[in-house]
């Protein structure tokens, strides 16, 4: 580690104590920038790095709701706006029991980068709630978004701060936070993405994330002259990124072989298809149930129910060729890594924010395995956003070959931003180095444009 990171990083450690994941999420970038702050004094003077740490505002506020039961709840909300240098703030918003601070910070932190590299003109910011939507009823979900939008929406604006979807906020709760925003406001504008079809949303934005993530794999693949055509591929999650990446897996003649949640995790061997996926859709999106329904349903399946005692996730224990952890972060420690890499996997692509930890990212990278990190490989979903704004403005809705195409078109130019900017600053294949530095260069130059504000 340069002095001038590891300084940097005992900084970062005192100012933001309790926050690993933030430390985590700034580290790996900080490493990252060490030959371009070398090679351009001009950031370091203007201490760049250290303003992007530091969001540009934290908003945290009480949100008090009522169960069915008539009882008062007290959850805590956030919107952290990280970053406004190349267009408003933008980023999804997260409804997890894990939810805080720092978890948020790194997520926005990430967000920042991601939004550059799209080459669309957005900020980076991200939110949301210590709220769990599981197991609560559709009137109680109503209640918490109503009472969470109530303070947010005097913060956030179509030019200003545009949220969109994140874990535990899919369709169901953009509608009801969309709704309170536009009866506080009287105002029917774009203020968040992911809407409903009928009231301003983008077609192709549900499935953005996960066929981005396919997409980025196969243009990596397609470095090498291969295709996804075969391949057998280890999935996490079950919910919008994990679904869309397996339809997409499909789509392109790979065939996905796991899926879980929080509870545990289903391998098959057989394959996972179009009518299973279906059963999926109808199991997480309609019944909200739990995945363990899919093994009693398809026989070829095995369940294997999570236990908190491993020092690894058995899901990424089995033969394959690539892995798509698309559930949550740190899902991929050392020892997951060492599997897959013992496995035979010579392809990541993270439709996850940061699944993979500092220790399997040196091996992955170390390897030079064809490894797509967050940043870039799940940057689709707000791309996607990025469109919906765009359609919004107009009052125009694209088609969705129109939208699935220019998607297409991100997917490639960010692979070949990373693939350009890691071969210039002598580390060519490292996709790591090359989305954290490209998404650097257009937010710090638009730093230094704009003064010191
Ligand atoms: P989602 O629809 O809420 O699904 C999340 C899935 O991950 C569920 O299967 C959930 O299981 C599982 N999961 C969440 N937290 C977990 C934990 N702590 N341990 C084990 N499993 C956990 O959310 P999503 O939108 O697909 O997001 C998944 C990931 O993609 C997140 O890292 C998110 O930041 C990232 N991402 C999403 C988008 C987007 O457009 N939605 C864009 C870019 C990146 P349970 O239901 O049991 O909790």
């Amino acid at each position: 580690m340069s002095e001038y990171v590891s300084t940097l990083m005992s900084e970062v450690k005192a100012k933001n104590p309790a926050e690993p994941e933030f430390h985590q999420a700034v580290q790996e970038v900080a490493d990252s920038l060490a030959p371009v702050l070398d090679r351009h004094p001009e950031y370091r003077r203007a201490r760049v790095l250290e303003r992007i740490i530091e969001p540009e505002r934290v908003i945290m506020f009480r949100v008090p709701w009522q169960d069915d039961r008539g009882q008062v709840r007290i959850n805590r909300g956030f919107r952290i706006e990280m970053n406004s240098a190349i267009g408003p703030y933008k980023g999804g918003l997260r409804f997890h029991p894990s939810v805080n601070l720092g978890i948020l910070k790194f997520l926005a932190f990430e967000q920042v980068f991601k939004n550059s590299l799209t080459t669309l003109p957005m900020g980076g910011a991200k939110g949301g709630s210590d709220f769990d939507p599981k197991g609560k009823s559709d009137d109680e979900v109503m209640r918490f978004c109503q009472s969470f939008m109530t303070e947010l929406y005097r913060h956030i604006g179509p030019d200003t701060d545009v949220p969109a979807g994140d874990i535990g906020v899919g369709g169901r709760e953009i509608g009801y936070l969309f709704g309170q925003y536009k009866r506080l406001s009287n105002e029917f504008t774009g203020v968040l993405t992911g809407k409903g079809l009928n009231w301003g949303g983008s077609l192709i934005r549900p499935e953005a994330t996960g066929y981005g993530a396919v997409y980025f794999a196969a243009e990596m693949l397609e470095a090498r002259n291969q295709t996804l055509q075969g391949k057998t591929c280890l999935v996490s999650g079950s919910g919008n990124v994990s679904q869309y990446t397996v339809e997409k897996l499909l789509d392109l003649g790979a065939k996905p072989v796991t899926l879980s949640d929080s509870s545990g995790y289903v391998y098959d061997e057989a394959g996972i298809d179009r009518d299973k996926l279906a059963f999926v859709m109808e199991l997480k999106n309609v019944r909200r149930g739990r995945i363990q329904e899919y093994a009693e349903k398809y026989r070829t399946a095995l369940w294997r129910e999570a236990d908190p005692r491993l020092e690894h996730n058995p899901l990424w224990d089995h033969k394959a060729q690539c892995a798509f952890p698309s559930a949550t972060q740190n899902e991929i420690n050392g020892k997951d890594a060492a599997n897959l890499l013992r496995n035979g996997v010579y392809l990541v692509a993270e439709g996850a924010n940061m699944p993979t930890d500092l220790d399997g990212v040196v091996q992955f990278v170390d390897r030079r395995i064809l490894y797509g990190p967050g940043k870039a490989a799940n940057a689709g979903g707000v791309a996607v956003s990025g469109l919906e704004m765009c359609q919004n403005s107009m009052r125009y809705g694209w088609t969705r070959e129109e939208v699935d195409g220019r998607l297409r078109t991100i997917m490639r130019s960010i692979h070949e931003a990373c693939v350009g900017t890691a071969d210039r600053f002598g580390s060519p294949g490292n996709y790591v180095n090359g989305a954290n530095i490209a998404g650097f260069l257009k937010v710090a130059d638009s730093m230094l444009d704009q003064g010191l504000v």
